[in-house]
């Protein structure tokens, strides 16, 4: 056997964290690029680079000792990736799927173009623009920014013209668009996986809840008909088939009211409404993710337990993590917790996440929801 092969991972974080805990099991050595030290990868064995994710130097180091590149934000500079594939390194997924996936705009046009169902949609650039746009989306729209929008940043919902002078003076010089608000019935995702061979493997379709537009609890599998199952997962497939790379994609979705399915977003990247899939699946998403973009045979995506469900720990103040009820919480049968090792707390940040496995879903959603009444960080 040759020498140890090395995964870099521009991102330190929780997704960092849980691909570094799945590629060391399989051999890799990782090392990553994050801005603090002792990101939660590095805390679980990654080495790494500390450094801002923009810094055309750390990646180019990153690319002198990495075999495999990959990425665990799509927020990053793509034309600076592009140059670490003319030095000859394997970038998943593509570079350009990362610049076309970052801009929501580009993204919904890249859907329509594919004939691939997604919510309506067109680009603002000031008040009067925004005006014609709620005419035509019926009254009720979100302008979003069509660059760095996270867990709920960059989105407003706007009813009217005042809605819509908030808005632009909310995100003031962001490049904006408008969408049509969905009055979903429920949001689903798909976490789909392709090879470097292009063999692509979709997880079942769960079901998301968010507040304050961020993911907090997420149930699988999704309690939809089969239609509605099968048209998620043929939607995914129709996707995986047109972006370029290699690598897991999570896809969010909307179902309405009379059954269409829309897309909402795509992640070009492990993603949080797959996190269940750790405990749940025979091969976690971060597993598919290291075996795809490593060239290895992608697994076996079904589920090994009848139902799971996840529910996120969000930060509920500001200040240094004070960890407490871990005992209490995993008293609870059948109940993971992962701890993502980030400080300081901040409200809604994203700092672990439990899941919760059982024989239906109800009793996995109870499961989880009493474990996490019993944590704090
Ligand atoms: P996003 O960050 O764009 O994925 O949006 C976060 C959340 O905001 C989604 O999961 C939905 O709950 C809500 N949302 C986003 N876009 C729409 C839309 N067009 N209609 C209704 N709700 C939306």
């Amino acid at each position: 056997m040759g020498r140890v092969s090395t995964i870099g991972i521009v991102g330190g974080g929780q997704l960092g964290r849980m691909l570094t805990l799945a590629a060391k099991p399989l051999g890799f050595h990782v090392i990553v690029i994050d801005p603090s030290p002792n990101s939660p990868a590095a805390q679980v064995g990654a080495e790494e680079i500390t450094a801002n994710l923009y810094d055309e130097s750390a990646l180019l180091q990153l690319a002198d000792v990495a075999d495999y590149i990959t990425v665990e934000i799509e927020h990053l500079d793509a034309d600076i990736l592009k140059k670490l594939v003319k030095h000859g390194k394997h970038i998943n997924p593509d570079p350009q799927t990362i610049r076309l996936i970052q801009d929501k705009y580009a993204q919904k046009e890249f859907l329509q173009k594919n004939g691939i169902p997604t919510t309506a949609f067109m680009p603002v650039t000031n008040a009067q623009e925004a005006e014609e746009a709620l005419v035509r989306f019926g009254g009720r729209m979100l302008i979003k920014t069509r660059h760095g929008a996270y867990d709920g940043r960059g989105n407003m919902i706007v009813n009217n013209k005042a809605g819509i002078q908030r808005a632009l003076t909310q995100f003031g010089d962001f490049k904006l668009y408008a969408e049509a608000f969905v009055p979903f019935k429920k949001e689903l995702a798909v976490m789909i996986a392709r090879g470097l061979d292009g063999t692509v493997a979709a997880y079942p379709v769960v079901e998301t809840k968010h507040e304050r537009s961020i993911c907090v609890e997420v149930q699988a599998p999704a309690d939809v008909s089969k239609k509605s199952r099968d048209r998620a997962i043929k939607i995914a497939h129709q996707v995986a088939v047109h972006l370029r790379g290699a690598g897991v994609f999570g896809i969010e979705m909307f179902l309405t009211g009379d059954g269409e399915i829309l897309i909402n977003e795509v992640a070009p990247r492990v993603h949080n409404s797959g996190h269940y899939t750790i405990e749940a699946c025979r091969t976690s998403q971060f597993e598919q993710h290291i075996r795809a973009i490593t060239g290895l045979p992608l697994g076996d995506t079904d589920m090994v337990v009848p139902a799971a469900a996840m529910v996120n720990i969000l930060g509920q103040r500001n200040g240094p993590i004070k960890p407490a009820g871990l005992a209490e919480a995993l008293a609870v049968p059948q109940t993971s917790i992962h701890i993502y090792g980030k400080s300081p707390t901040k409200i809604d940040r994203k700092m672990g996440h439990i899941t919760a496995t059982a024989n239906t879903i109800k009793q996995a959603l109870n499961r989880a929801r009493s474990a996490r009444k019993k944590v704090s960080i």
